[in-house]
């Protein structure tokens, strides 16, 4: 199946802590269906001093978000949408916005 969210959407969580927020995919792991969103449901990690310059403290950094707690940003609707797929005319694989038909991928 294709992928509905790819690197460089602009996608709104619809789900948990960080529900209402936007921001943009930075890396899809289409194995576990997850996507980490940049500035997004951000972890704390602790970092152990490593060698003499070694950084030691803490660095926020973004966790994976599973893509069922995502939804597609549509710019012409300006809002989360579902999205379809369809051939463009070249035979390829595009994907649509349910709401307004426009397609998604160039
Ligand atoms: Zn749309």
């Amino acid at each position: 199946m294709a992928a509905k969210i790819k690197k460089g959407d602009l996608v709104m969580v619809v789900a948990g802590r960080e529900r209402g927020k936007t921001g943009r995919v930075l890396r899809c792991d289409p194995q576990r269906a997850v996507v980490l969103v940049e500035r997004l449901n951000m972890v704390k990690r602790h970092l152990r001093a490593r060698g003499v310059q070694g950084r030691q403290g803490i660095i926020e950094k973004e966790a994976p978000i599973h893509i069922s707690n995502l939804m597609l940003m549509c710019e012409r609707c300006n809002a989360p949408v579902r999205v379809g797929f369809k051939l463009d005319h070249e035979g390829r694989r595009v994907r649509v916005c349910r709401r307004c038909h426009d397609q998604l991928d160039q």
